[in-house]
């Protein structure tokens, strides 16, 4: 599959911020063309209208695979009302949030529906759906200053009483020269919009379906505010008879929900202290030649600067000084952010690499920006694939640019820090 392109930012070339930091750089999994409206995730009229518009479209999801058109596996394919109906119920937001705490029933089973939001510019299913029809043609949906097309992702992994309406609907869409597409666990063939729409479903219904009991008291919890918020309720009316639930912290007023998390963890490009080489490393389990930058998962009670300057010394020996941060990306495998950074080692003897402390690298080394900028051309491929045409064996391979690891390495390679380049 070919390495897809990256979300394009606006132009900002009169901006005093371009001026002084350089242009934005948009990673890939960012970029989606939704404005996620997440202040209406409460508002029960707004997620009932948005639902049962004709404009709606929805993400299906069987055990995190997104559906897409067999034919074109780089594009998102979506699916109608009609079709997620059997699995989420004809109207599944027409319950207000204290309603459906007030009423829950542990043996109700529905399929998770999360709200990703409105596509206002109508770019994202042009002339593709599940029914055939070219959504410019149909109706908008508008709410308040809002309107565009809402989409929705829904949970069909087939599981529990829906199982069998799992399958069928799996068959329908099949039936339609669709798929779930599982040829890749990071599934990044995407578009670059549509990877980023993909990220915040995946992100979002692998939660809810990792999460189904309360942290604080083990009970089993539901999920509201559009797939984005769970919440203990206290009573169960499960069998007919309402019945109080074990008493619940999370049911007090100082922490009573739960959110889904997100783990932030450092990535950095190293370089030597004259701005001459870069520090690359490798894990055992990569192929042959390949090295990228290290990274790091952030401790809690630690700055950004701290995390990259210790999980270099640890997984490398290098001494760091000054660390910049260079840009983000979203990760949702499982709930990762990428803070992508660029450190500078200290010179003499922080520079020494020690393999010793930690055991994760096979190998780090110091790379000549010069032999560096070559693999950037002749020696970059996703990790799975093979290496690209041209490829000299025993060279060295890199990470595909829809890794932010890619665009570190770019970044100092091109001197992104040198400020007399703007
Ligand atoms: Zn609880």
């Amino acid at each position: 599959m070919p390495i897809p392109d990256l979300p394009v930012l606006p132009p900002t070339e009169g901006s005093h911020l371009t001026r002084k930091f350089g242009r934005e750089t948009a990673n890939y999994f960012s970029g989606s063309p939704l404005n996620r409206l997440s202040f209406l995730r409460g508002d029960r009229d707004f997620l009932r209208a948005a639902f049962a518009h004709p404009a709606a479209r929805f993400l299906l999801l069987r055990g995190l695979a997104p559906l897409v058109p067999a034919a074109d596996p780089a594009r998102l394919a979506f699916a109608a009302r009609a079709d997620v109906a059997p699995l989420t119920g004809e109207d599944p937001f027409a319950r207000s949030e204290e309603e459906m705490v007030a009423e829950y029933d542990s043996s109700e089973e529905r399929a998770v529906v999360v709200f990703l939001g409105i596509d206002e510019r109508g770019e994202v299913a042009v002339g593709q759906d599940g029914e055939g029809e070219v959504q410019g043609e149909r109706e908008r949906f508008r709410y308040r200053d809002f309107e565009g097309a809402p989409y929705f992702a829904v949970d069909v992994t087939p599981r529990g009483k829906l199982a069998d309406a799992a399958e069928a609907l799996s068959k329908v869409m099949e039936e339609r020269g669709l798929k779930f597409y599982d040829h890749s666990p990071r599934h990044m063939g995407l578009v670059a919009g549509q990877a980023a729409m993909y990220g915040q479903a995946r992100a979002l219904i692998d939660w809810n379906a990792r999460t189904p009991f309360c942290a604080q008291c083990g009970q089993p919890t539901l999920s509201v505010q559009a797939g984005t918020k769970r919440v203990c309720p206290p009573t169960d009316k499960a069998g007919g008879q309402v019945r109080e639930r074990k008493p619940c912290a999370t049911r007090g007023t100082v922490s009573n929900h739960s959110f889904p998390r997100t783990d932030p963890t450092v990535i950095m490009a190293i370089l030597s202290a004259d701005g001459t080489k870069v520090l690359l490393g490798r894990q055992r389990r990569w192929p042959k030649y390949w090295y990228s930058t290290l990274a790091g998962f952030q401790e809690p009670g630690e700055s950004i600067e701290e995390a990259v300057r210790r999980e270099v010394w640890e997984e490398s020996g290098v001494q760091v000084g000054r660390v910049i941060l260079h840009s983000s990306q979203p990760w949702p495998f499982p709930a990762s952010l990428m803070i992508g950074a660029i450190g500078q080692a200290l010179p003499g003897d922080g520079e020494k690499i020690y393999l010793g402390h930690d055991a994760e690298l096979e190998s780090a080394k110091w790379f000549p920006l010069e032999e560096v900028k070559e693999a950037l051309v002749t020696g970059t491929s996703g990790l799975g694939e093979p290496a690209p045409e041209g490829y000299v064996e025993g060279s060295l391979r890199l990470p595909p640019q829809t890794a932010i690891a890619n665009r570190l390495i770019t970044a100092v390679v091109e001197g992104w820090w040198i400020p007399s380049r703007m």
